[in-house]
């Protein structure tokens, strides 16, 4: 069984973002960039399926520019066997990302697509979801358990108030979630030993897929700024604020 994973190349989640000056977007311009935190659960999760035998290969894919290349090479690193790099230096929105992978998907055949459920920069929690539609498969989202099972997938996730448990035939699509598994480091061998993995890269407009964008960004502001506490002396005096001032209570 093969496992493909997509990831993304976005800013380091450390990285305090900053919004560009003139509302377009999100300033990149020297900023860390990284995988996707939920694509690396996503990537773990495949070789975690693979070293327990369920799977046999696991393959990574972005679709990004040149640079997006050491995403690739660090998901060699945790594990993963080989690449794909989808190139274009425009970015995609889900749909279009969706369209790019059933692409590359008709022509890999996994049996299951392990993705993050959503990504850091754009919080779109959608690509699992659509790419589900335009392939007509099942799909499993917030995955925090995943066990294959023959030719099916059960797959936990966190409901309010407990946890649900389905079962999807393969293939199939799993979306993970923040406590599907925590991701191994990659050691400086393994990342050596990645630089010799294959990483096969494809033209995107050879794929021959509609990319063309649907949604347009009218502006990326700033969360409002916090106004400063207030310091009470007394629990008495906070409850007298919370009733006249804040009206809370
Ligand atoms: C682990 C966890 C932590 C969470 N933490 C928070 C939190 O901190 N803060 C927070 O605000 N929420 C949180 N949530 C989300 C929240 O608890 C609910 O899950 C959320 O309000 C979505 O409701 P739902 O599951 O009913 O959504 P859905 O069933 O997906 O419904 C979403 C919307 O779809 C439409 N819809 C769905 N079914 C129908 C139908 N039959 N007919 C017509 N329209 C329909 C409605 O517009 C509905 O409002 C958390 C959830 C989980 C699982």
């Amino acid at each position: 069984m093969k496992i493909l994973v997509p990831i993304k190349r976005v800013v380091d989640y450390n990285v305090k973002v900053r919004v560009a000056a003139d509302g377009s977007g999100v300033d990149t311009q020297g900023v860390k960039m990284s995988m996707n935190p939920f694509d690396e659960i996503a990537v773990e999760e495949g070789i975690r399926l693979r070293e327990s035998g369920a799977a046999k290969e696991v393959v990574v894919v972005t679709i990004g520019a040149q640079a997006a290349q050491d995403v690739l090479r660090t998901a060699m690193a945790m594990g993963a066997d080989r690449a794909i790099l989808v190139k274009t230096d425009d970015t995609l929105e889900p749909r279009a990302v969706a369209n790019a992978l059933k692409a590359v998907i008709e022509r890999e055949n996994p049996s299951i697509v392990s993705m993050g459920k959503q990504a850091i920069d754009d919080d779109m929690n959608a690509t699992g979801q659509i790419l589900a539609a335009k392939l007509n498969w099942p799909q499993a989202t917030f995955a925090s358990k995943v066990v294959v099972n023959g030719d099916k997938a059960e797959v936990t996730r966190e409901i309010d108030g407990g946890t649900a448990t389905f079962a999807v035939p393969l293939p199939a699509i799993i979306t993970a979630d923040l406590r599907l598994n925590e991701p191994r480091y990659a050691s400086l061998p393994n990342i050596m030993k990645a630089r010799k993995k294959p990483l096969e890269t494809i033209e995107l407009e050879s794929l021959g897929v509609d990319t063309a964008s649907r949604l347009t960004t009218i502006s990326v502001a700033e969360p409002a700024e916090r106004q400063a506490g207030v310091m009470v002396s007394s629990v008495a005096e906070l409850v007298e604020k919370l009733k006249t001032e804040a009206k809370v209570i």
